[in-house]
């Protein structure tokens, strides 16, 4: 059996290692290493591919939430709500930026951010929202954008783990996560969905005015050569990154069903078990599976962990500390006990190795010595 990992990079390579190869090297013979033709083409085809007026390269997840909340004019002090289950970027840009977060619990089935939970944070001060759409599938967008046209707050959705997904309204319509709200930000870090072989990141928007303002944002608020409009920062996707991408994106597709296959030999193995929950889909969106989570009942997690780590199974845990426990973000606002479910969420979940190579022998290893441990 091949080795279990949590992501096989090195077996998704090898099966499209021409056309990765072949990129690369295009973009070291034309010496166009930044704001190549290979960048122009993936920006233009994931336009195409998310249904997205604009899409912004940047040069990582992190840097297109911190540009995509600079290109809105939020001042210090104003409030942006966001979920405090999630990965710390998200709370650190808000910080970084001198504006207020304001953490919210979520729902316990699907790990996204409660509408209701942000109805009960909005103030006078709030000015946006940033869902995540955590381990693969969308937050309700429905109630979010309700609750954001409202009170004419903008919402930034962080696609991070999401992309490829179909989220589909009450309305009728069904469009690509990350391109719902008024702008959506991705990161193509090489263990995400659609990862790169470093960094990159990029932003969305079906916006003119936000897109322009994107634009300057991340070339030092500079839209003719040497003269600055505002202050901005230098993020950029590298050539040779895009050629990856380029590489890797018609196959986008196949890797969500990849991997929403996995889930499901995951799903049948646990399904019903007394000591397990597994994962669930929410109703509107479709799950691309960044991570197979499942929430224990009753048993000793650590324990868990330890015995398939044993039987060489990788397992995680996304995510142990809860953002308001978090050292960094200690606030007197916030104290334990204020966000119940993420508190139980942080004691209970662990990831499965979730990737696009996963086969039949390793799922059946996987899913036998899961069992085998509860007995
Ligand atoms: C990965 C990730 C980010 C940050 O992306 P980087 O490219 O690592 O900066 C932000 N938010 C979420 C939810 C992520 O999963």
């Amino acid at each position: 059996m091949k080795k279990i990992q949590m992501v096989d990079l090195k077996g998704q390579y090898e099966k499209i290692k021409e056309e990765v190869d072949r990129g690369i090297h295009q973009v070291i013979d034309s010496t166009q290493f930044v704001n190549g033709q290979a960048v122009k083409d993936f920006q233009s085809d994931l336009e195409k591919y998310l249904g997205a007026k604009h899409v912004i390269p940047c040069a990582n997840g992190t840097d297109a939430l911190q540009v995509a909340m600079m290109s809105l004019g939020l001042k210090p002090g104003d409030e942006v709500i966001t979920s405090d289950f999630t990965f710390v970027a998200t709370v650190e840009v808000i910080a970084l930026l001198g504006l207020t977060p304001v953490l919210v619990d979520v729902d316990p089935d699907t790990f996204n951010i409660d509408p209701v939970a942000i109805e009960r944070a909005l103030t006078p001060k709030t000015k946006a929202i940033v869902p995540v759409h955590l381990f693969g599938q969308s937050a309700d967008m429905d109630a979010i954008m309700k609750i954001a046209k409202r009170h004419n707050l903008f919402v930034i959705e962080d696609n991070c783990q999401a992309i490829g997904s179909d989220y589909t309204s009450e309305e009728g319509w069904t469009r690509k996560t990350g391109t719902i709200g008024h702008l959506g930000c991705t990161s193509f870090f090489p263990s995400k969905n659609l990862g790169c072989y470093g960094d990159g990141g990029a932003i969305f928007t079906n916006d003119d005015e936000l897109a322009h303002q994107l634009r300057g944002v991340v070339n030092h608020g500079m839209f003719v050569r040497y003269y600055h409009d505002y202050v901005g920062v230098n993020s950029r996707l590298d050539s040779i990154q895009a050629a990856v991408l380029n590489a890797k994106l018609p196959h986008l597709d196949d890797y969500c069903a990849a991997r929403r296959n996995a889930a499901d030999f995951y799903d049948k193995a646990f399904a019903n078990h007394p000591n397990l929950i597994i994962p669930k889909r929410a109703e509107k969106s479709t799950h691309v599976f960044h991570q197979y989570t499942l929430r224990c009942k009753g048993i000793d997690r650590t324990a868990l962990i330890d015995f398939l780590g044993k039987h060489d199974i990788p397992a995680m845990i996304y995510y142990p500390v809860p953002l308001h426990m978090q050292k960094a973000y200690i606030d007197p606002r916030y104290k334990e006990g204020d966000f119940p479910v993420t508190e139980a969420l942080s004691l209970t979940v662990f990831s499965l190795p979730m990737h696009t190579e996963l086969d039949e022998q390793q799922l059946l290893h996987i899913t036998s010595k899961v069992l085998e441990f509860l007995g």
